[in-house]
């Protein structure tokens, strides 16, 4: 079966209903955006992350969340994120009441917090990846454009824990112009300090990157494309280290049409959103349960005004900037 028509039927016949034909009661997989608080403050961050909202949900309130979706039979899923979730505090009993339930679990970090205490604390779970950002081999380079001097150092030594602890990490390398040009350089790079896996990802037109400065030409991303699938030809046959490349900007978009969701993201506040490029909320767990929430998704995937949301942005005539302008709370369209 092609791949295409494997996840088509996926989606379509096996998840999204159950043996009585119903819908599936959860989502697969859960984001978990814990904070905005962040540590640094990366020009092209598709959040906008760095200040801490006051309307996040305290530890006691995702505790409640989470419990409740263990009573509805759980997740198999979870990513960790933020802003930075290493600030979160007590990350550790929300990952333990997850555990508990055989939920395996995925972390986006900057990595500068990471210690060896920490990460001793992190071998008792189920980890599927512990992502780290790095953006270049060179520190002035990675810490201008994530805004924080000294980062790169942090984010260096955080990966060197991980690996020699033999946890799951690989780096996320977001490609702009100030690194464009040395991609090749920055795969030895992460070679030489134990990394076994690199993703490169173009900035998502999200968040602060709404001003289109770190944007790659059309050029540019030809080049970026271009080298990547070099480096992927080049590195599957030495096969010591993995390249991958994230999914655009423009194929999130269409697969957000194609495809029913699968998973979904709780945002600090309590919001529930079904991607991190889309504008729209369809429900916040402070005021009902995920569970119900998700039976919302469905009228949310058919829906007009997503549709035509993706339809004008594909055609580049998006009128709202995703985490820049303010959500949009979706509510049930009469047919
Ligand atoms: S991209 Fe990540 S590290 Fe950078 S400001 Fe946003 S949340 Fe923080």
């Amino acid at each position: 079966m092609e791949h295409s028509s494997f996840f088509d039927f996926l989606n379509n016949e096996l998840i999204n209903y159950n043996s009585n034909g119903e819908r599936i009661s959860l989502p697969l997989s859960i984001q978990l955006e814990l904070t905005s608080l962040c540590n640094m403050h990366c020009k092209y961050c598709y959040n906008s992350s760095g200040v801490k909202d006051n309307n996040e949900l305290s530890i006691d309130q995702w505790i409640i969340v989470l419990n409740k979706i263990i009573e509805r039979g759980g997740i198999f899923q979870c990513t960790f994120s933020g802003g930075e979730p290493l600030l979160f505090p007590n990350l550790n009993i929300l990952m333990d009441t997850l555990y508990k339930d055989g939920t395996s679990f995925n972390l986006i970090t900057n990595g500068c917090l990471l210690n060896e205490e920490q990460v001793i604390k992190f071998k008792k779970y189920n980890w599927n990846w512990i992502q780290i950002s790095l953006d270049s081999q060179f520190a002035e380079i990675h810490d201008y454009v994530r805004g924080y001097a000294g980062g790169w150092e942090k984010a260096v030594n955080g990966i060197k824990i991980l690996v020699a602890n033999n946890m799951p990490v690989h780096v996320a390398c977001v490609v702009t112009k100030y690194n464009l040009y040395n991609l090749k350089e920055f795969v030895s790079f992460c070679k030489s300090i134990g990394v076994t896996k690199i993703r490169f990802s173009e900035v998502l037109f999200s968040g602060r990157a709404c001003d289109g400065k770190l944007l790659l030409t059309a050029e540019e991303k030809d080049y970026f494309k271009k080298t990547v699938d070099e480096l992927m030809l080049y590195n599957k046959k030495e096969q010591d280290i993995k390249i991958e490349i994230a999914t655009s900007y423009r194929e999130q978009l269409t697969n957000l049409k194609k495809y029913a969701p699968l998973s979904i993201i709780i945002r600090p506040n309590g919001d529930v959103k079904i991607d991190c490029v889309l504008p729209f909320v369809i429900g916040n767990v402070k005021e009902e349960s995920l569970s119900k929430i998700w039976q919302n998704v469905y009228s949310f995937y058919d829906s007009k005004i997503k549709n035509e949301y993706i339809d004008n942005a594909l055609q580049g005539e998006i009128k709202v900037k995703n985490n820049f302008d303010p959500d949009i709370v979706f509510k049930k369209e009469v047919k």
